[in-house]
């Protein structure tokens, strides 16, 4: 992921380092070369917009362009820009005092959701939590099964409830939890191709009937900057509080990841790199940067 417009970015850069002293037009095309390479990685226009004014501005300053290191200053400047669109500083979890904490998974069909929830608890026992899983995608009948193997795989008790309620299951699940000493619950709930009326009620059910601390919207790296629609679309249902975006070891352009923040205000949260258990990451800003400068 990113490997193209990192390998634009640092084209540019090497251009800028060979010149010496730099000028207001160095600047301004150095500026249009990054304008083009974000928009063919697939990043939202406006986002691409905001995103040169703002640097060039900086970049223009004189001390910036009067320094010994010009062109040091503009690549300073441009990763501290690209840290800011993707988010600037970590995002936590919420929690609360109450136990368990409840965080539940929402997501479209295919977006890596189950497989998340599995990686999430994961993460989680890794930290000295005892999680529980509530396998509440009821439509799909192998989501269930798929996140008992998951489970099984990483030592985390999987609830499956009774009947095909997933609000009853949700509920049900926290009362395990609380009953078996689990200080947090996962809760996967249905995804669907398209996010749908349906869909978002028994989201805002579920959502009502356990009151998440955390609810974490699953996107897939590869949709690019479509997540945005998803997410925001989503959003206006379901307030939900960020995102862990799955499949960031594919070669999606990164358009997806840079936009989301400045449209949507909802902060990546974790990212997932990986089928296997142990490929879920907390996200932070400052590396991606610094990983898409090379
Ligand atoms: P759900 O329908 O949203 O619950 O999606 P699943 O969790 O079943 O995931 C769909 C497919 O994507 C499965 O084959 C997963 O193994 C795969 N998958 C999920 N996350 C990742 C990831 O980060 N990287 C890769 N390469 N595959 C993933």
């Amino acid at each position: 992921m990113f490997e193209s417009l990192s390998d634009r970015l640092q084209n540019i850069f090497s251009g800028l380092r060979g010149k010496g002293r730099l000028t207001e037009d160095d600047i301004n095309s150095a500026m249009r070369e990054i304008r083009m390479a974000l928009l063919e990685a697939d990043v939202n226009f406006k986002v691409v917009k905001q995103f040169t004014a703002d640097t060039k501005q900086r970049c223009l300053e004189a001390e910036v362009l009067e320094s010994l290191t010009p062109a040091q200053n503009v690549v300073k400047i441009v990763l501290d820009e690209l840290t800011k669109l993707l988010g600037e500083n970590d995002a936590k979890l919420n929690t609360s005092s109450r136990i368990p904490n409840v965080i539940m998974l929402v997501g479209l069909q295919g977006s890596g959701k189950t497989t998340a929830a599995a990686k999430l608890a994961y993460l989680l026992k890794g930290k000295g939590h005892v999680p529980l899983l509530v396998a509440g995608d009821v439509y799909r009948p192998a989501a269930a099964d798929q996140l008992e193997t998951l489970g099984g795989e990483i030592g985390v008790k999987v609830f499956r409830g009774d009947g095909k309620d997933p609000v009853q299951i949700a509920k049900d699940g926290v009362r395990y939890a609380i009953d078996n000493l689990r200080d947090v619950v996962i809760v996967d709930t249905a995804g669907r191709l398209h996010v749908d009326e349906q869909m978002m009620d028994e989201a805002a059910a579920i959502k009502e009937a356990v009151k998440p601390e955390e609810i974490l919207m699953v996107v897939d790296a590869m949709t690019g900057q479509d997540v945005v629609n998803v997410a925001s679309a989503f959003a206006e249902k379901v307030e939900f509080d960020g995102v862990i975006m799955s499949k960031m070891d594919g070669d999606a352009r990164g358009g997806g990841a840079l936009s989301l923040k400045q449209v949507t205000g909802k902060p990546i949260k974790f990212i997932s790199a990986g089928e296997k258990p142990d490929s879920l990451e907390e996200f932070h800003p400052d590396r991606m940067a610094k990983r898409i400068l090379g």
